[in-house]
């Protein structure tokens, strides 16, 4: 799938960020359009074929949220939100709006990559034909049709609930799920606060598929965020 020329619109009002962030990806064959307003943003979004748009939370116009908050009314296209330590209200914020990923401030050439490349395998997946009922990461495995999960050979004993956590983090794997998402996706829209339960279900699936719970290797916690499923594979 890299074989196409992804175009990425990188927002961001700082120039050199800008230009390290194109530098990086034109190296990698992405093409790179620039902006450095939310208002030039939205106009070249709608010109441009884009594929993936890389987000600044801090623009000198109109703040990122709003941003995701108008280009979801009319496109799921992946949003790659960048943004500064101290703006992790605003990230979660951008995220429970529909926004795919975060990159915190300073990133390396390799993690923006990773990032592009996870988002963007994920919207190929969203609109491919049937997905891989299979998922895997490392030696745990989930089997979706037959609905058990294994780690190695060994057949994993997990509640109907631990499932279902399981299943709504492999289907995004690599990316990161905030706890109000899971929270309405697991419990329904009327548990939107209950983040204790969600942390009491995600130690018990640790401690049944991670050799150290405390150092988990599969389930990564984000702080402030969320979860996010490893991304490494066989
Ligand atoms: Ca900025």
């Amino acid at each position: 799938m890299n074989s196409l020329h992804e175009h990425i619109l990188v927002v961001e009002d700082d120039t050199q960020i800008r230009s390290f962030i194109c530098f990086t990806l034109e190296a990698e064959t992405y093409i790179c359009h620039t902006a450095a307003t939310a208002e030039e943003a939205m106009r070249l979004l709608a010109a441009e074929p884009i594929d993936l748009m890389l987000l600044d939370l801090g623009l000198p116009d109109l703040d990122g949220t709003e941003v995701i908050r108008r280009l979801r009314t009319w496109s799921e296209m992946p949003v790659i939100v960048v943004s500064a330590r101290d703006q992790d209200k605003e990230k979660v914020a951008v995220l429970d709006l529909g926004a795919d990923d975060y990159l915190t401030k300073p990133f390396s050439a390799s993690e923006l990559l990773a990032r592009i490349r996870v988002a963007l395998r994920h919207m190929y997946k969203q609109s491919g034909a049937k997905a891989n009922p299979v998922y895997q990461a490392g030696e745990l495995r989930l089997d979706a049709e037959k609905r058990k999960v294994y780690l190695g050979e060994s057949e994993i004993h997990v509640t109907p609930m631990e499932y279902a956590l399981l299943l709504l983090l492999f289907k995004n794997q690599g990316k990161v799920l905030t706890t109000s998402v899971i929270l309405r996706e697991i419990w329904g829209a009327g548990y939107g606060q209950d983040t204790q339960a969600l942390r009491t279900l995600t130690a018990g699936l640790r401690r049944k598929i991670e050799k150290n719970p405390a150092k988990p290797r599969y389930i990564l916690t984000e702080i402030g965020v969320g979860y996010r499923l490893a991304e490494e594979r066989e």
